[in-house]
């Protein structure tokens, strides 16, 4: 049997070698589609076709290449249902939050169409007499990007929309969790009218495909590497760009704190904390990890959530009454079922009365869905989580939360910052002073003051500090620093050499203007 395995120059690209499936993970015994990693030779034939088709793009004026982009957006909106359902059943986020998931492409590209008509360079005033000097915004080049799979449409629309607008040229490895919803994106973006080689494909693993790709920055195919994924994997490809002098932007993973304060509004923290700590069942880069309590609200907080957590709506996500769905793939719940046995300690109480896997056997009062074929997980909570403990810093990916009891600010802020991870975080509290001292100590990326820890616009930046990224962001107008460099040009229309600083004609002051006193 032969599956697609690549798509270069805008040819479909087939193989027999390394098959791999994607799984309904609602239900096992659907299978979304049937792919080939891509090898190391059809990793290089596609980062030499995005080479090859650079100067054509780069030299495509900005406001016409944000006429594609246009197309597209506007492709996605009347596409958008087909495409929210196809990220649902091969992902396995409830309907609801895959059409967010779209939205958000959508909204990218409204926000980068117009940037095509600023990309603004600056002119700078020289400090020689008949000389200008400018700055201009230039592509980088060839732009090899890897993705995982909980964003399957928002996270590659961060990256491409803005990297195509600036003109360069793109070689993409997704998920092996969603190359159905990958294919799919890569059709609506071929039909808004990017040209051939722009825009390549490579499906397949991370150990065959995604390590082919980021080697060929050792060989010079590739300008400007994009990963969102762990961070044990972003760090390996900080190292290979590193050598390579280049700056990757690498998104990675979170242990986010949500911090209810004494004076919380406490129906507002509870719906928030919910849905940071349950949405996409716990797979999102932001999604709650430490609870993080004020010992005087500890009690009754806890008793509203786990009243809240038993009449959660667990099952098929295509229905719309589901809070949360099922894991992306058995390996995601397998990790999951992993933590809860591996990361529990004996001082830890958890206060959830079934955890790990949802079966038919063993299921859950609201369930609706098929327990058996499809990767459910009961929602968790542990309680009497210390500083100490490695499921405190640990990054769990699942519905999966632990809580912690504080009784200063300062000791909220140290818990909330020193997990080693700094992408997302949340206070709920109505006092201004504490709010304020929240945001200005917290060392993550992202902040929300009463609002979850979950949630991002396509205009703010995006992105982490410490082991959540390499402060790179994404979205709005930074990003346009990821995807293009600096020019700096200095004209001299003088006719003869003029050298700065040595010879320019700065006006010296009198200095001895007022008289001495006797
Ligand atoms: P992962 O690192 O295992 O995989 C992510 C991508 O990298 C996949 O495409 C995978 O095939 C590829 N990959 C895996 N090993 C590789 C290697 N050795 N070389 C090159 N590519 C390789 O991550 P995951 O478990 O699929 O996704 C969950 C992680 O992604 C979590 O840590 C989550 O926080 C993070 N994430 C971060 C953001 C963000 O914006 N910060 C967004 C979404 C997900």
């Amino acid at each position: 049997m032969k599956a697609l395995s690549a798509l270069i120059a805008g040819q479909d690209v087939v193989s027999q070698d390394n098959l791999f499936q994607s799984l309904n993970p609602a239900n096992n015994n659907d299978v979304v589609g049937t792919y080939a990693s891509a090898d190391k030779p059809l990793c290089r034939d596609a980062c030499v076709a995005a080479r090859e088709a650079f100067p054509a793009w780069s030299a495509t004026p900005a406001p016409v290449r944000a006429s594609v982009l246009q197309n597209f957006a506007h492709l996605i909106e009347r596409n958008k249902a087909a495409l929210a359902q196809l990220v649902t059943r091969e992902m396995g986020k409830p309907i609801r939050e895959a059409l967010g998931d779209v939205q958000e492409a959508i909204d990218t590209c409204h926000f980068f169409v117009s940037e095509g008509r600023r990309l603004y360079g600056q002119t700078v005033p020289s400090e020689m007499p008949l000389k200008e000097l400018f700055t201009y915004r230039r592509p980088v080049g060839v732009f090899a990007c890897i993705t995982a799979g909980n964003f399957p449409v928002a996270v590659p629309s961060w990256y491409f929309v803005p990297a195509l607008l600036c003109g360069n040229t793109c070689v993409w490895k997704p998920s092996e969790d969603t190359p159905e919803t990958s294919l799919a994106f890569y059709k609506l973006l071929m039909a808004a009218g990017i040209p051939k080689g722009v825009f390549n494909v490579v499906f397949g693993s991370g150990q065959i495909t995604g390590a082919a790709l980021v080697s060929l920055v050792d060989e010079g195919l590739i300008d400007k590497v994009g990963f969102t994924g762990s961070t044990e994997v972003g760090r390996q490809i900080g190292e290979i760009c590193g050598r390579n002098l280049q700056s990757p932007c690498l998104e990675l993973g979170g242990k986010n704190p949500l911090v209810v304060a004494e004076d919380a509004n406490l129906e507002a923290a509870l719906s928030g904390a919910l849905w940071a700590a349950f949405g996409t069942a716990g797979q999102r880069c932001t999604s709650l990890g430490n609870l993080i309590l004020h010992e005087s609200v500890k009690s009754t907080f806890i008793k509203r959530l786990l009243e809240k957590v038993s009449e959660l709506k667990i099952g098929d996500p295509r229905s719309q009454e589901i809070f949360y769905g099922p894991m992306i793939s058995q390996k995601f719940l397998n990790t999951h079922i992993q933590n809860i046995e591996t990361l529990v300690e004996k001082h830890h109480i958890l206060l959830t009365p079934k955890n790990g896997r949802i079966s038919s056997a063993n299921d859950w009062g609201t369930f609706s869905g098929d327990a058996q074929n499809g990767c459910y997980a009961f929602p968790t909570i542990v309680d009497n989580v210390q500083k100490n403990d490695r499921i405190y810093k640990t990054e769990t990916f699942g519905p999966l939360i632990n809580v912690m009891t504080y009784s200063t600010l300062d000791e909220a802020i140290l818990f909330a910052n020193d997990t080693g991870y700094g992408l997302s975080s949340a206070i709920y509290t109505t006092n201004i002073e504490t709010a304020y001292r929240f945001k200005t100590e917290i060392k993550a990326g992202m902040t929300s003051i009463n609002n979850s820890t979950t949630g991002a616009e396509a205009h703010l930046p995006f992105g982490g500090n410490g082991k959540s990224g390499n402060g790179s962001r994404q979205s709005g107008v930074w990003v346009i620093d990821q995807f293009t460099r600096w020019q700096a040009v200095n004209w001299d229309v003088s006719g003869k050499l003029q050298l700065a600083q040595m010879e320019t004609g700065y006006i010296s002051p009198t200095d001895l203007i007022l008289p001495t006193q006797k």
